[in-house]
């Protein structure tokens, strides 16, 4: 990958194999490393695609910690991140999902888009979350006390919640919580450049587009483009993919399936480039 070998910039960590490389935009390092210290549990809230997965990997691997991450869905229910008992070879096993795993072995839990999941998770976070630091795991009979190096980090999207899907009051007050937007324009760009090798002139002209999209008012879009989608679009054109195919399909089929929709991010672009 581009990224692993990429020098160094102001105020930039060179990404080494085993640390991913990630462009702080802000003291959030700090922030996270002080939590962790402290035994407090985050929130990451910003948009999808805007850096939340790449930091706590980059955190974990800078901490030394090992990373159990889980992407929530509208399925996932307590017992997957506890565990359950399963059958094999004819016997009834105990089998620790995600978050036990994490508090048994210590490291950074992640939970992707945590409000996706089912409510009973947050029964199963909320112990986890305040001072006691518990997991009880009533199938088993076990309370669980979480050892100092482990941390609990979620992730939610506050743009496209709905009053069914926001996080509890009760349940976000245990955390601290840390706003990620898209970075600031400079720093995109070198984000675009250290992950694809991109000439500086056509990251800054990707992110301008992206800005411009992002600054549309009264259009119908759920989400606007992200930085993950900058640098695909930054990856085609790398690969020597002509600019309309890779803005077609980097950044306009993805933000939407509307026509004229489309069609208005198209003419935007298009008096752009
Ligand atoms: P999220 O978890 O917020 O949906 P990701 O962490 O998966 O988003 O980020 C998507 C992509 O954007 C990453 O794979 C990486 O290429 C890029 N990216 C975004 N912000 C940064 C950053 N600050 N430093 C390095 N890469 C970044």
């Amino acid at each position: 990958m581009p990224h692993d070998v990429a020098a160094p910039r102001a105020g930039e960590t060179a990404a080494t194999p085993d640390v991913p490389y990630y462009l702080p935009t802000g003291t959030e390092r700090a922030l996270f490393e002080t939590a962790h210290k402290n035994r407090l549990p985050l929130l990451l809230k910003g948009p999808t695609g805007c850096g939340k997965t790449r930091f706590v990997a980059h955190m974990a691997a800078r901490l030394g910690l090992p990373l159990h991450t889980v992407s929530c869905h509208d399925d996932l229910t307590a017992a997957d991140l506890t565990g359950r008992y399963l059958l094999k070879g004819g016997e009834t096993v105990w089998v620790d999902g995600p978050l036990t795993r994490a508090v048994r072995e210590g490291g950074i839990c992640y939970l992707d888009e945590v409000v996706e999941a089912r409510k009973d998770v947050t029964v199963v976070l909320h112990p986890l979350t305040d001072d006691r630091r518990l997991l009880p795991l009533e199938r088993t009979g076990e309370l669980l006390e979480a050892p100092d190096n482990f941390m609990l980090v979620v992730s939610y999207n506050p743009g496209y919640q709905n009053v069914l899907k926001s996080l509890k009051p009760s349940t976000r007050q245990r955390f601290l919580a840390l706003d990620m937007g898209y970075p600031a324009p400079e720093q995109e760009t070198q984000v675009v450049v250290s992950e694809t090798g991109i000439e500086t002139d056509r990251a800054q002209m990707l992110v301008m587009v992206a800005n411009r999209i992002r600054g549309l008012q009264g259009v119908d879009l759920e989400e606007a483009v992200s930085t993950r989608l900058l640098v695909y679009c930054a990856t085609l054109l790398q690969a020597g993919r002509p600019l309309n195919e890779a803005v077609q399909a980097a950044i306009i089929e993805p933000l939407s399936d509307e026509a004229d929709v489309k069609q208005g991010l198209f003419e935007t672009i298009d008096a752009l480039l």
